[in-house]
């Protein structure tokens, strides 16, 4: 017998009772991932720092609050999420009356990433209690004292016959793949998003992959360099660079790309000083394979500034690369670290023929004072999600879906997005016995045909 199968068994019992369909039962484990969250929130963040280096206040921002925000209002609209939704009634259907009943998909399946270990496992897991759901999470194994951590207290706080978290490296998910799920929610790289969709295909399991990609950020001239060096710097930095969707490369205008370079270079200074090694909110690289292959993009241009390192602590600079070939290694692979590469175009219009020649990204990010020119930005390039004159801040938005297009991913979630992922939105009509008006029925005859019409 699989290990897993006992498992699954139990979980579907679990859904059959029907006890995780309330909106008392979903509250309810909702208010308890709350008070993990709050009861715990020191180990937790140590936990971060000591897979990635993260500090207390980072983990807090981009983690914590994060997850503490979406339990607060996935709270306060779950009734109305749940409540049917009343759609028109066809002439030829009435009396009677339509409408889209949200119910839960049964158990499903949520692979995490490591780059936020709690961010990205917890808030689907949000969404999917919200839904109704049981849930088998899979925590990354490359954080392994979050995956440790979260193993030992989501039993304490969540329901042990609808949670289970299972912790292990590729091989255990192997195994969990062989098994019936209602839904996977798979989060990672694109190469492992395919294994996951082929056997999801096998049970026809709807899948849900959050990837990631080349994210572009296009500079132009008349943007403000010092606003926009800023933010940039903050978007790429964050986590050493290992955020999804990090500003992967700039397309700058040729004209500003000297002051852009210099404005990094005090953004940089600004929020970690001379020496970023020594700097409390500077993350260290997650594992010495990424660290190794990081080190490598360096030879693919000229060090700006940045590029020093240690490999003992695994720390990378923020490094910004210019004069880089367009067909280097650094620009075909997703970074996914703390190196900027700056490519100088003549105009807008050539940055977006190099967007559209390159896969859809995960995000898109353009800097300007023009309107109109962010507006050509959006309607000419595809993306699954796009900022203007920011990075990252359109993820603190629950109004907005997240999720990926092409390359970059399937479907969506966040705030009610994510609820509907986790939901089958079952069609329902209601009739009454009578009237029964018998022109419905065979045999056609041409006066029933007319009335038909
Ligand atoms: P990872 O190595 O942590 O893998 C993710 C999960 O896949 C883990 O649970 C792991 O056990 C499992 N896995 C790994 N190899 C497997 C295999 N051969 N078969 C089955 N399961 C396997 O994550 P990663 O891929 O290194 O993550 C980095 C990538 O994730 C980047 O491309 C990044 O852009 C993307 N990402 C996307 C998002 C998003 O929200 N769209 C968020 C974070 C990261």
């Amino acid at each position: 017998m699989n290990q897993f199968e006992f498992l699954m068994q139990q979980m579907r019992c679990t859904f059959h009772s029907e006890v995780t369909h309330s909106l008392d039962w979903r509250r309810g484990q909702l208010n308890q991932l709350a008070t993990l969250l709050k009861a715990h929130e020191t180990e937790l963040l140590e936990a971060l720092h000591a897979d990635l280096g993260k500090s207390h206040a980072e983990g807090w921002l981009t983690e914590l609050s994060v997850l503490n925000k979406d339990i607060q209002y996935t709270l306060r609209h779950l009734p109305r999420w749940m409540q049917p939704k009343r759609v028109r009634q066809p002439l030829l259907a009435l009396p009677g009356k339509s409408y889209l009943q949200p119910e839960p998909l049964g158990v499903v399946l949520i692979i995490g990433a490591w780059n936020y270990p709690l961010q990205l496992l917890l808030s689907p897991l949000i969404a999917a209690l919200a839904a109704g759901n049981c849930v088998i999470l899979k925590p990354s194994e490359l954080a392994p004292q979050t995956a440790t951590l979260l193993a030992t207290l989501v039993p304490q706080y969540l329901s042990h016959e609808a949670v289970k978290v299972v912790t292990g490296d590729a091989a255990v998910v192997t195994e969990l793949l062989q098994h019936r799920f209602d839904h996977i929610m798979y989060t990672g790289g694109s190469r492992v998003g395919k294994i996951i969709m082929r056997a999801a295909a096998d049970y026809l399991t709807p899948v849900t992959l959050e990837l990631g990609g080349k994210s572009p950020a296009v500079v132009l001239a008349d943007a403000n360099i010092k606003v926009t060096a800023r933010r940039i710097a903050w978007g790429k930095w964050l986590n050493a660079g290992q955020t999804c969707i990090a500003p992967d490369y700039v397309l700058v205008e040729e004209s500003v790309q000297t002051a852009l370079i210099d404005a990094l270079r005090e953004a940089c200074t600004e929020m970690f000083g001379a020496t970023p090694n020594t700097a409390k909110d500077y993350g260290r690289i997650v594992n010495d394979h990424h660290f190794n292959r990081l080190i490598a993009y360096l030879n693919d241009g000229e060090i700006a500034f940045g590029g020093d390192f240690d490999a003992q602590q695994r720390y990378l600079a923020p490094t910004v690369l210019h004069q880089v070939p367009r067909h280097s290694p650094i620009m075909q692979d997703e970074i996914f670290g703390p190196i900027l590469p700056i490519i100088p175009v003549a105009s807008l219009d050539e940055a977006i023929e190099f967007i559209k020649q390159h896969e859809k990204p995960l995000a898109l990010y353009g800097f300007s004072s023009s309107k109109q020119k962010l507006q050509q930005l959006t309607q000419s390039t595809s993306a699954g999600n796009q900022c203007s004159n920011d990075t990252l801040m359109f993820m603190l938005n629950p109004e907005l879906p997240f999720g990926g297009v092409g390359n970059s991913g399937m479907g969506r979630y966040h705030g009610r997005f994510g609820f509907e992922t986790f939901s089958h939105f079952k069609a329902v009509m209601q009739r009454p016995f009578s009237p029964d008006p018998l022109f419905r029925y065979a045999p056609y005859t041409q006066f029933k045909q007319k009335l038909l019409r």
